[in-house]
Formats: C-alpha cells, structure tokens, sequence
C-alpha cells in the first residue's frame, strides 16, 4: 500500500503540527498558506533584524502541548520563565495587582469587595465543574459574586479587552477558565505568576516545525489560497488553489471557521449554516517600539475613558528583549465587530489618540520616545462564546467524509492559545492512527 496523504488548508500553529505529526507517521503531507508568512496569528515580523510576534505570546505552566513540543523539537534551552506582573490603571492611577496583598491594598475596591475578588479566583484556582456555569453570562455570574464596583472597575474592562462590544455576552465559564489558567501558573497564590517566552519568539518554534516536514519531504506551499473544497463520491478529496488541483486521502482544515465556510460544497449546506451561527470578532492591535518603559508590568487592564484600550501588554517587561535588541514593546489590543466603524478605521486613527493617552499613565514618557508603531488586524481575532456556547461547538470530525477540523472553539471553555490547538492537533493524529 502506498503512502497516505494529507493535504492540510492553513499554516499557522495547528497546522503546521498536524504537518509535523503525520510526516513523522510516514505520511506526504502538502501544506498550503494563502499568506507570503506561516504563523497566522502567531506570525512575527522583523525588527531590529529580530522576529517579534505581531500579537503578544506568552506561555503559561499548565500548556503541556506546548511545553512536550518545544522539548520534542530540541528547543527547551530557548524557553525562560520570568515573574510577569499585573498593574491596574483605574482614574489616572496605575496600581500593583500581581499577589494578593496587592489585592488588599487595591484602594478602588472597599475591603469588603477586595475580600469577595479574593475569594472568586480561589474558587476558580480550585474548581473544576465549569458545565454549572454554561447557562450564566460571565456578567450575571460575577455579579452574583461580586459588587457591582468591583464587577465594573475589575471585570468589565477585562471582557472589553477581549470581546469588544461583546464584552456582556460571554459564558461564565469563560471567566472561569481564564482564572484557573492563569491561577495554576503559579506555585501558590502568594507566589508571582510565572510566565514562559521563547528566545527568539514562536517564530522558533513555528521553523523547527518547517524543517521537520520539509525533512520528510512535505510541501509548504506560501502566498496559496485553497478556493474550493473537492469532492468525490460525497467525500473530501483534496482542494483547488488558483489553477492548482491538489488531492489527498484527507483534507484538514486548519483554518478558522469562516475561512472554512468558504470552501464548503453545497452539499454540506446543513454544516455550513450550524458553523455560520458562530460569530467572530476582529483584532486590531497596536504593536510601540520605544526607547523607554512606558511602565514595570507585563500586563496592564485599563479602566480609564480617557485611554482608548483596555489594557495592554508590555511584552519587554516578560522577554528582556530590549536587552539584544534595545527597545521596549508594547501591545495595544482592541477587539472590535469587523462591521464596526474601529475597524475599519486608519492606522492613524487608531493610533494616534492611544499614543497621546500615554502622558497619562507615564507622564515623562514623550512622544519621542516612540520609534515604530505597528497595526496589525485580523478579522478572525476571537470567537464569541455566549452561555451554552459548548453546544455549538464543532467537532474535529466533521460531516463531510475525509474533512477534519482545527479550530480554537474546540477548545471552549478555554481562551485560544498555542497549546490548547497544538494539543487538537496530537487529538487528531491519534484519531487518525
Ligand atoms: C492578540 C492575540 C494574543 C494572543 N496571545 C496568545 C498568548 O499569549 N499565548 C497563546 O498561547 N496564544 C495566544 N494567542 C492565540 C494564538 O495565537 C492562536 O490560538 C493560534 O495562533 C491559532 O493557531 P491556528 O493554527 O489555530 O490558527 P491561525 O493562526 O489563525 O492559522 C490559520 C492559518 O490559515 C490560513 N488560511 C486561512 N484560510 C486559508 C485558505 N483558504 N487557504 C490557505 N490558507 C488559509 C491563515 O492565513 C492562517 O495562517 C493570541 C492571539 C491573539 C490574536
């Protein structure tokens, strides 16, 4: 019997390992990106002749998919752990909020609501049964737990960070999740929470796979676009690109899903329409390289009108980057309705009124001291997940014989990350074996 075969729509993370994993299971693996770089949304750009990742990407204890594949491929000495810390801008104030006498001193709260924060992440930190929540808003669930100062001075720029307009809508178990990831990446909860980067970015990692398949002699295929989904006899058999036809015992789409919907026949109507109900909101993210810290924290929540976004990342304060490359970076993100006037606003337009919020949160800071500024937009930043949300969740199998799936809903109640579609992808090898 010769070879299998698998043709694989998208190279970003989930992809390029399901790549990997079938090339060393002997299969011929083609892969094809529509874009001129693999990564997807953990694609990176040059600066200062260094990659950086165009979305911040940081690496938490309990991403064991992760963590196994940096070993795999050779890479655990590029990996470090570094304390990350959170600081919280509240009414033109930035205030420590990384251990829980941080917490105890947060003066926006009264002591009784600092209390009530305390006790939710603990019962996130230990909890498990997420399913109690599915039928709560994430905001009907904190309020019952929470006073409504603390929901709207902690929480509520927190979901906006995330879901934009959105923000009301999301599951209770979403929150819940975030807290126990985040949780269980330190020690104890007096200890700081330990984050993880690579030297050199998830662009390291994302080449190690590249080698891998290229070794097994797959086939990455840059700037190619699959148009159409091919089928024979009710089956997946493989995908036109252009005036290309390429065919495979399977086809695995590790796209996003409207990216997905696209390619369906009309024959698979019925799929079609159950993914079309998932709604996607855009990303646009603001990436500074400044001479200067604009703070100390790696992480930032913002709840103050005057600054435009609702948090941001210093990512320099987690990677020492700016001790090879000599600059501080920091990310702005704002999730946003891709109907939404935001997101089809000018580079300009965004940037400019964040930059001149800046003076608010570090008062020496000049404008001077900002050497690029980079936008970068996705219109597939993020899936809405309302209550009930896991019903509506796609399997990797899907209807249409021989097509698989790859796509971070799978990984509700869990926020999208690396591990999380590096792990969907081992799923599917194994189902496949
Ligand atoms: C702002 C932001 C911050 C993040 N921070 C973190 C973090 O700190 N830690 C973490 O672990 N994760 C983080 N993530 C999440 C992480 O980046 C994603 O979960 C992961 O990269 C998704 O990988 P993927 O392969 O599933 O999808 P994608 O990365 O979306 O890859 C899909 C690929 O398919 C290609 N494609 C689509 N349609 C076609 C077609 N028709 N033909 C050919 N190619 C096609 C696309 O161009 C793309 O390259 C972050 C994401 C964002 C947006």
């Amino acid at each position: 019997m010769g070879k299998r075969s698998a043709i694989i729509i998208g190279g970003g993370i989930s992809g390029l390992t399901a790549g990997y994993n079938l090339s060393r299971r002997g299969y011929n693996v083609t892969l094809l990106e529509r874009r001129p770089v693999l990564g997807g949304l953990a694609r990176s750009i040059t600066i200062n002749n260094k990659p950086i990742e165009v979305y911040y990407h940081f690496i938490c204890g309990g991403d064991q998919a992760l963590l196994q594949l940096i070993d795999e491929l050779g890479l655990a000495e590029r990996l470090h752990w570094a304390p990350a810390r959170t600081g919280y801008f509240v009414d033109g104030q930035l205030y420590p909020l990384t251990s829980p006498w941080d917490l105890l001193r947060f003066s926006p709260l009264s002591l009784a609501q600092r209390i009530s924060f305390g006790r939710l992440i603990l019962y996130c930190r230990r909890s498990t049964r997420w399913q109690n929540l599915e039928h709560l808003t994430a905001h009907q669930w904190l309020l019952e737990r929470l006073a409504p100062q603390a929901y709207d001075v902690v929480w509520k720029s927190l979901l906006d960070l995330k879901f934009g307009e959105y923000g009301e809508q999301i599951s209770a178990p979403w929150v819940w999740h975030r807290l126990h990831r985040v949780t269980r990446s330190r020690a104890s909860v007096f200890q700081p929470e330990q984050m993880g980067y690579l030297e050199g970015g998830t662009a390291v990692l994302l080449q190690a796979l590249v080698t891998q398949i290229r070794e097994a002699d797959g086939e990455i295929l840059l700037s190619t676009e699959a148009n159409e989904l091919l089928m024979s006899g009710g089956k997946a058999i493989g995908v036109r690109a252009g005036d290309k036809e390429l065919t495979g015992d399977m086809v695995i789409a590790a796209t996003q899903i409207p990216e997905l919907i696209k390619l369906l026949p009309e024959e698979a109507a019925s799929y079609r329409a159950a993914l079309a109900a998932i709604k996607f909101i855009g990303i646009i993210c603001v990436m500074l390289k400044m001479t200067e810290s604009l703070t100390d924290y790696f992480w930032v929540n913002s709840n103050d009108t005057r600054v435009p976004c609702n948090g941001f990342i210093e990512y320099s304060n987690l990677n020492p980057w700016k001790q090879y490359a000599g600059s501080a970076i920091a990310y702005f993100p704002f999730y946003s309705d891709t109907n939404a006037p935001l997101f089809s606003a000018s580079n300009e337009e965004i940037a400019e009124p964040l930059i001149n919020s800046l003076s608010l949160i570090r008062p020496e800071l000049t404008t001077n001291a900002i050497k690029q500024v980079i936008v970068t937009r996705d219109a597939c930043g993020q899936a809405v997940c309302p209550p009930g949300f896991s019903q509506q969740v796609p399997e990797i199998t899907t209807p249409v014989p021989n097509l698989y799936l790859l796509d971070s809903t799978q990984l509700y109640p869990s926020d999208r990350c690396l591990s999380g579609m590096i792990g969907l992808a081992n799923e599917l090898t194994e189902l496949l074996s």
